[in-house]
């Protein structure tokens, strides 16, 4: 019997430290270290990820939306907090928890001026998207004298940063066209650091960036995925370890006869006698629609067992035929040995979307070891 009893997502914080350390190793020791903990710390518990990552010494945390950062405030972080994509609605409401906003485009940075002014704020810490080939958001080179001009008539804020966002740092085949981005970012850099008369923090890289591309460390990097212990790479892989764990159990053991199907649409027929298992687990759980129809595999003492038919809201079905196991025993869905990089890839998606799909019904359970 496994001590699994029911299906949860294990977070070991000494995974989170072995990462968070081997990624500091590829910097220099004055390059700041920002950890991304959005979308809930790609699908751990943003909390939990970013308080251990104060106390081991992260200079910075990222999230998407303001209220995400509202959450760790009120969690108690006191580390910076940058907030990439925000928008004007919640602006008054970003100064309130001494949250830092991206302003990345002319409206932006207006609204965020007039609510600045309005909230009576003096130097107040911003931070300028640059668009440097991503096409998402930011700034174009071309409007840096726009930015100049309006942080020439108010002193409500400061630049706190200048940033851009990598397109392609995880892709060998795109190097020529990443170098572009970097020394696009530096000259759109050198030209506001003149205009400005001051030097913000400046950043440009992700995880690969970090892993790929030293000269684009400047002063700080932005790592998410690497800090969970993937690192878009089988290299960098095998030396990250993955924080979550995603385990459940057998709930029932089916025996299928030839020509018996399975699960919603019949989507799965039975051509043998087969054996199957009931795990609870589903789409509203994160494991998508994706999975179903061997896209998609779990582990079972060792042994890889396809989710077969049609992935249902709460529960999956695999196949066990070749599997000697009983009703209760431990299903790995992913973990060290069983990559959540390569699960995902098998079903056309990346680590990434796997991890953050994690819903909030899945119990976190924390390993801390230290
Ligand atoms: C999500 C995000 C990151 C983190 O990227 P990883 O590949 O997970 O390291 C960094 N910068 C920006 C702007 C992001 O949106």
């Amino acid at each position: 019997m496994s001590s699994v009893k029911e299906t949860i997502l294990e977070i070991n914080l000494a995974h989170l430290t072995h990462n968070y350390n081997y990624l500091r190793s590829k910097l220099k020791p004055d390059v700041k270290l920002l950890a991304v903990v959005k979308a809930a710390g790609y699908g751990s518990d943003a909390v939990v990820m970013a308080k251990h990552l104060e106390k081991i010494g992260a200079d910075y945390f990222a999230v998407a939306y303001v209220s995400e950062g509202i959450a760790l405030r009120e969690a108690g972080i006191t580390t910076p907090i940058l907030v990439l994509h925000p928008q004007p609605i919640n602006f008054s409401v970003l100064i309130h928890y001494q949250l830092e906003p991206s302003l990345y485009s002319s409206r932006v940075l207006r609204e965020f001026i007039a609510v600045a002014e309005v909230e009576k704020q003096k130097e107040y810490p911003v931070h300028i998207k640059f668009n440097t080939g991503l096409n998402r958001i930011g700034f174009w080179e071309d409007d840096v004298e726009y930015i100049i001009d309006h942080l020439k008539k108010t002193n409500t804020i400061k630049i706190q940063s200048l940033f851009s966002h990598l397109a392609a740092s995880e892709d060998h085949n795109e190097k020529e066209f990443t170098i572009n981005q970097i020394n696009s970012f530096k000259k759109t850099a050198s030209v506001m650091i003149a205009a400005l008369g001051y030097t913000p923090i400046l950043h440009q890289s992700n995880t690969s960036g970090v892993l790929n591309y030293p000269e684009a460390h400047f002063d700080m990097v932005r790592t998410g995925i690497g800090l969970y212990g993937y690192g878009n790479e089988a290299i960098y892989d095998n030396a990250l370890k993955p924080v979550a764990s995603l385990k459940s159990i057998i709930s029932q053991i089916h025996m299928l006869e030839p020509g018996e199907t399975l699960g919603y649409n019949r989507a799965f027929k039975a051509e043998g006698f087969i054996k199957t298992a009931t795990i609870p687990i589903g789409h509203a759980d994160g494991i998508g629609r994706q999975y179903g129809n061997k896209k998609g595999f779990v582990t079972v003492h060792g042994k890889k067992a396809y989710i077969i038919g049609n992935v249902c809201m709460d529960m999956i079905m695999i196949d066990i035929t070749d599997i000697e196991c009983n009703e209760g025993d431990e299903v790995i869905i992913f973990d060290n040995t069983s990559s959540a990089a390569i699960i995902a890839e098998d079903a056309g998606t990346i680590s990434y979307e796997l991890l953050t799909a994690i819903s909030p019904r899945v119990k976190r359970v924390i390993i801390d070891n230290n």
